[in-house]
């Protein structure tokens, strides 16, 4: 009797650790959809902090013990985590979430990447060699990544397959009409120019019709030097760009000078729910405090 009870323990305890997927997320934007969709089915991990560098992940020794467990890894691709993904993939040993397994959701599948450039080059240090990696700032791009990760849910645990779609689903209806809210909010201002720290941005601005061309980092990934940040004042001038946005991680400081030099504003911004104050609850509340703050930094900063 006591040998069958533990074999039946064990054995609902083995159907119970396979009804949940074992995801690993680099990057908080991409957990927030994998959470949309998969729920309370999936035990989710996100490597990246919400105020971290996408590009510069501090690579963990817990990250290898999580990926080594993973029945799915999320990521961005495009290059957005070459700089420390793919050494902490190799040290997981798990066939499951390497290159090209079934496990392995690359996100950038199907995305229209803007900025690749036609010959690879990355003498000059610039980290967007294979083109611009922040496509997910674009919610249109958000609507591509939910349907990967609902289609690796369901190819992985068939069971629960009809209840992932039914959330991606649920997900995009919610996006489509925050979408036409956002384009309302941000249309007066169609054309105006906004100057950027890095080049994170290109995606929102040609959705929602805004101009952000103007960094000052000379190069992704690539430092300011005063000379540098010099010109992009005087293009500023130029351009009557009054407002200046700046990630977490970056040096705000600098904004500041610039935007001291100018007269602009420095607006808040981060590409990862959570990043800011408010925006822990996910993608769409994100992209709510993105247009709405920088709405409001438009409109006071009028031309
Ligand atoms: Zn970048």
């Amino acid at each position: 009797m006591k040998q069958f009870l533990i074999g039946t323990v064990s054995a609902l305890l083995a159907i119970g650790a396979q009804a949940r997927l074992n995801v690993v997320a680099t990057t908080p934007d991409l957990a927030s959809i994998a959470k949309e969709i998969g729920g309370d089915r999936i035990e989710l991990t996100t490597m990246a902090r919400p105020t971290e560098d996408p590009h510069f992940v501090d690579p963990k020794p817990s990250f290898i013990v999580k990926l080594n467990r993973a029945d799915v890894l999320i990521h961005g691709g495009a290059e957005l985590e070459a700089g420390w993904l793919s050494k902490l993939v190799e040290q997981a040993r798990n066939a499951r979430i390497v290159s090209a397994a079934k496990g392995e959701v690359r996100c950038c599948e199907g995305v229209k990447l803007l900025e690749v450039p036609e010959k690879l080059d990355r003498s000059a240090g610039d980290i967007h060699a294979s083109g611009n990696p922040h496509y997910l700032v674009d919610p249109e791009n958000a609507k591509i990544v939910a349907h990967h990760i609902a289609d690796s849910f369901a190819r992985l645990d068939a069971a629960n397959a009809a209840v992932f779609h039914a959330n991606r689903d649920k997900f995009v209806t919610v996006l489509d009409a925050k979408i036409t809210e956002w384009q309302a909010k941000l249309a007066p201002f169609k054309g105006r120019q906004i100057v950027a720290y890095h080049n994170s941005w290109l995606y929102f601005a040609t959705r929602f019709g805004l101009k952000i061309e103007l960094f000052l980092e000379p190069k992704p990934g690539i430092p300011p030097s005063p000379a540098h940040l010099a010109a992009v004042v005087a293009r500023m001038k130029e351009m009557n760009a009054r407002v200046v946005i700046v990630d977490p991680y970056l040096n705000r400081r600098t904004a500041e000078t610039v935007a001291r030099g100018t007269g602009a504003t420095v607006v808040d911004v981060a590409q990862f729910p959570g990043g800011i104050k408010g925006t822990e609850d996910g993608y769409i509340a994100l992209m709510d405090y993105l247009v709405n703050s920088l709405a409001k930094a438009l409109a006071a900063s009028a031309l």
